[in-house]
């Protein structure tokens, strides 16, 4: 089994999953789903009464219920180094609390205005800030303001959707697309009416480019004048997608993802070898 990239972007990738099976390419794509750890904001204080600034007051209230506000907080993308940050239940604090395991943001503002993710500001190292600067959390009218505290954590998808790094995470069996020379008409529908453009060339020569790109809808069989397209499936390659909510790169959330897949199968072979 081994992972050959075809796209690795910074919040994007795509790969193929060679010489391996459905169940492990299912299990692949539930750990990258639900089992990469990231952090999210998981407690949210907010300020009641009055705020003065410049001698003026403002009142600390907004048109969203406050559970609004930090639902919305909790969704906002977290910048996460896994080699920096635990879980804080396994933290060394004991749980308490620290630079470890947890990342303090403030959030100060007054209306009128409208407060974004990017009024976060990360207490202590700025490099935390979070890197999607214009996600709306809420609007402030003339008179209203809002001073919260926030505490992230770490935590997995399994507990709550705000701790999903991936998304869109998905996989196809790898296509094998072919033309029969021989059998070909070039009538040329294939390079018309194909949806995924797979095919490409001219009267002389109709080529099969980008197979990668074929969904296996198999359109191009019923409309090829000639019956010269096949269209298969291979069962033990798989083409992957899937990007990252911005918290973490794609790379590390691959790698995080076959690690932890690598380190459950290992306890299932260790279980084995128990009976
Ligand atoms: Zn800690």
């Amino acid at each position: 089994m081994e992972i050959e990239i075809l796209e690795m972007a910074e919040r994007k990738a795509s790969f193929v999953l060679k010489n391996s099976t459905a169940a492990m390419a299912n299990a692949l794509r539930r750990t990258i789903l639900g089992d990469i750890p990231k952090m999210a904001i998981d407690k949210v204080e907010f300020h009641l009464g009055p705020i003065m600034v410049d001698g003026k007051e403002y009142e600390s209230i907004t048109p969203l219920f406050d559970e609004i506000i930090a639902h919305r907080l909790g969704m906002i993308p977290v910048p996460t180094d896994l080699q920096l940050f635990v879980p804080q239940d396994k933290c060394s604090c004991g749980g308490e609390g620290c630079p470890s395991c947890t990342i303090m943001y403030s959030l100060n503002k007054i209306g009128p205005c409208t407060v974004r993710s990017g009024d976060l500001i990360p207490l202590g190292d700025p490099t935390l800030k979070v890197k999607d600067e214009f996600i709306p959390i809420v609007e402030l009218a003339d008179g209203q303001a809002v001073l919260i505290y926030t505490i992230a954590t770490m935590g997995t998808a399994k507990k709550h959707v705000k701790w999903q790094v991936a998304n869109g995470v998905g996989y196809k069996y790898m296509p094998i697309v072919s033309i029969d020379a021989d059998k070909c008409k070039h009538c040329e529908k294939c390079l018309t009416d194909c949806p995924k453009h797979v095919f490409s060339g001219d009267q002389k020569k109709i080529k099969v480019t980008d197979p990668l790109k074929c969904t296996l809808c198999e359109s191009c069989l019923s409309f090829c004048a000639g019956n010269a397209i096949s269209v298969t499936a291979d069962d033990k390659n798989f083409v992957f997608k899937f990007e990252t909510d911005g918290s973490m790169t794609a790379e590390a959330a691959l790698k995080k993802a076959t690690s932890l897949l690598s380190e459950q199968t290992k306890q299932l072979g260790q279980l084995a070898d128990g009976f």
